[in-house]
């Protein structure tokens, strides 16, 4: 069978190519390895999806299987390794290969760790990988962000107008980010940026996050926010030349790569903000153009 569309990923971008692709007639199946719903299962609260006030990354992933499970939509547990271009796209699994005029590549990335002991038990619980997600469960308190870049750099100010003081702390001598945000930082009195700095040790007391033993000093803190680096997940395109900057695929409005009938929409995609809202969108406008694309008979 030839498909209409094959999504690869059931995170928030692909559950929502799926609900736009199924409803608008479309013939398209998912193919996903691991938990359906994504990424957001890792997150301890989700309090900036429109709609729900409060919920956990858990259930919300839950509540998005759900509703894909409602669509009727075939799902495969298979992980897919290869797709390769042609006049029908074929997508390669390790068990199977399946066919299909477009593929939307739903495949996220994952936050790099620090390595430390303990982090993985502690993450959601005082170790978060993204400010805009949980910076608002640190108000007034004291925390730290990890990393020299421009994500750590926009961490650490958007941190500094929720939490009473937050630290910086660079691995290097410097920091590889803007200038601009540096001065920006360097601005605030509730920042303090520490160069040559890392962290060795969390310090826990009574099953919570109260400090990090660094090679410098001891600080007090509630929260560690980590900022060195994704790694969107890419080694599905071993066959296609998709364009890509820095290991993210470049789309145009329509979410279409280089490659004609290949979409990407969500974390994988280079944008400005990775955020489930921005996953979603991205869903709906690839599933909702290969409709409008398919019902023109394949015209652009
Ligand atoms: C800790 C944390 C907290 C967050 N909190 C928030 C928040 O509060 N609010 C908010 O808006 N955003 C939050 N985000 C960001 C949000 O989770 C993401 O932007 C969004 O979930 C991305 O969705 P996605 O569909 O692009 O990818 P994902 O959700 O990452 O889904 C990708 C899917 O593809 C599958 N996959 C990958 N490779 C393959 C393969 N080879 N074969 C088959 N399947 C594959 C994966 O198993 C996964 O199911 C948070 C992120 C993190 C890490």
């Amino acid at each position: 069978m030839v498909y209409d569309v094959i999504i690869i990923g059931l995170g928030a971008s692909g559950v929502s190519a799926a609900i736009y692709a199924k409803r608008s007639g479309l013939n398209v199946c998912v193919i996903n390895l691991s938990t359906p719903g994504g990424i957001i299962s890792e997150s301890s609260i989700v309090e900036n999806y429109p709609g729900i006030t409060s919920i956990s990354g858990t259930d919300l992933a839950y509540q998005f299987f759900e509703h894909f499970n409602s669509l009727d939509v075939p799902l495969y547990n298979e992980e897919v390794i290869d797709i390769i271009d042609g006049d029908t796209k074929k997508v390669v699994t390790t068990n199977n290969s399946y066919e299909a005029k477009n593929v939307i590549i739903c495949s996220g990335r994952k936050p790099k760790k620090l390595g430390l002991e303990l982090e993985n038990r502690y993450i959601g619980n005082g170790i978060s990988y993204c400010a805009v997600c949980d910076g608002n469960l640190y108000k007034n308190k004291i925390t730290c962000v990890i990393g020299g870049g421009n994500s750590a750099l926009e961490s650490v100010l958007y941190l500094s107008n929720i939490c009473e003081y937050v630290y910086l702390l660079v691995r290097k001598d410097k920091t590889v980010a803007d200038e601009s945000l540096v001065k920006e930082a360097k601005s605030k009195d509730n920042i303090k940026i520490m160069y040559e700095t890392e962290i060795k040790k969390l310090i826990i007391n009574d099953s919570k996050i109260v400090g990090v033993k660094t090679n410098k000093e001891d600080l007090k803190v509630d929260g560690i926010f980590v900022n060195i680096g994704y790694e969107p997940s890419i080694g599905i395109l071993k066959s296609l030349n998709i364009e890509m900057d820095n290991n993210y695929i470049i789309v145009d409005k329509n979410m279409e790569t280089n490659i004609k009938g290949i979409f990407a929409c969500g974390d994988i995609i280079k944008k400005d903000l990775y955020q489930l809202v921005t996953a979603v969108s991205d869903g709906a406008i690839a599933a909702n153009y290969i409709s409008k694309k398919i019902r023109n008979g394949n015209k652009n």
